[in-house]
């Protein structure tokens, strides 16, 4: 057997031994005779391994009592109308802040539902400053997206929206270092980046927005609904919560959210200092807001783009290919990427440069 370096932006690499241990209880979870696909959510194994994951979400990311962690579906894109239908509820309007492709979209999707502000639009490579932002201080909620997963632009700070509460779409960057979750009123991300399968959308959201929904949300989205049956009005994402509580289980064994942001931060630098000192590739992002885990690239010469994706191939470095939106190529460097997977890739550009500078 052979894997891959996959720097698929997502669903993305997972780490090993967390495919080994689901693959040794595929047919038999801890000795109850049924894999859990088959298990009922409701049955005490499951719930077992729901508490763990809970309790593991809770533990790394040093989540306050007074907030909620729901186990939802829908992905982040579900959660762009989801969001704004539960929170919209005390003004009708909301901010949002405008950093690339994911804010926009969430922005256009708020759009459906009440009044949303664009309270900042930045360039595309880089974060706009507080100072250049337009709160309504009448506002639900502020909404940024803390990792653009497709332009590699990151908050490295947190904003303080004083007593307005901070909504992040963190699917792209949760897990990845330690995030002081009591800065936000609520924060939502699709498992398939950091944290295990796609099908489950994690929510934290602080105790005093639920409650808040608009009529018109359907009941499975509704965030009171889901706290007050413990993210069991509907069948949860059964799998896909099993899988990331493996996968948070591996992360705190690794030394939790400060040895991956030590980790990821190696990685990531081995990259961009080899991107700063060529002249054939090239990352346009200010060196401030350089996401840790996406790392868009381009080659001087796009006819090159091809040849330099086939040689990767080659060598089993996959999912290189930017988003289809900007083109070039994009590296995605989630937890699970070993630091030797960025070593390889370097290493092949180093090559290519030589060959076809
Ligand atoms: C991947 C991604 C999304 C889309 O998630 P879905 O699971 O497809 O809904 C939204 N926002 C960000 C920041 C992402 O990285």
């Amino acid at each position: 057997m052979t894997r891959v370096f996959n720097f698929s932006p997502g669903p993305a690499t997972l780490p090993e031994p967390v495919l080994r241990q689901a693959a040794a209880e595929m047919l038999d979870w801890n000795g109850s005779g049924m894999s859990v696909m088959e298990m009922s959510h409701r049955g005490k194994e499951f719930i077992s391994i729901y508490d763990e994951a809970q309790a593991l979400v809770r533990e790394l990311l040093g989540v306050p009592a007074n907030y909620k962690v729901l186990f939802m579906q829908g992905g982040a894109i579900g959660e762009n109308a989801i969001v704004p239908m539960n929170l919209l509820g005390k003004s009708g309007k909301a901010d949002y802040v405008v950093t690339g492709d994911w804010s926009k979209k969430s922005l256009k999707e708020a759009r459906l539902y009440g009044t949303i502000n664009t309270a900042a639009t930045g360039p595309g490579t880089s974060v706009p400053r507080q100072s250049e932002w337009k709160l309504d201080p009448q506002a639900s909620y502020v909404h940024i997206c803390s990792n653009e997963t497709i332009g590699g632009v990151e908050f490295h700070w947190t904003p303080d929206t004083g007593g307005v509460p901070l909504v992040a779409d963190m699917s792209s960057n949760i897990m990845s270092r330690p995030m002081d979750v009591s800065k936000y009123g609520l924060i939502y991300a699709g498992a398939q980046k950091n944290m295990g399968p796609s099908g489950l959308t994690i929510v934290i959201v602080r105790d005093d927005l639920l409650g808040h929904a608009l009529p018109i949300t359907p009941s499975a989205f509704n965030y009171q609904l889901q706290a007050d049956n413990d993210s069991m009005f509907n069948t949860p994402p059964t799998y896909a919560i099993y899988i990331a509580g493996l996968v948070l289980k591996h992360i705190k064994a690794l030394g939790g959210l400060t040895a991956m942001e030590a980790h990821n931060k190696a990685k990531a630098a081995v990259l961009y200092d080899f991107l700063d000192e060529s002249a054939f590739y090239t990352n346009p992002v200010a060196r401030e807001d350089r996401s840790l885990m996406n790392v868009p690239f381009w080659l001087k010469d796009p006819s090159l783009d091809d040849a330099f994706l086939k040689g990767a191939q080659a060598r089993g470095m996959i999912q290189l290919k930017g988003h289809r939106s900007v083109g070039g190529m994009r590296a995605s460097i989630y937890n699970a990427m070993p630091i030797e997977g960025v070593r390889a890739l370097v290493q092949y550009m180093k090559e290519f440069e030589a060959q076809h500078a």
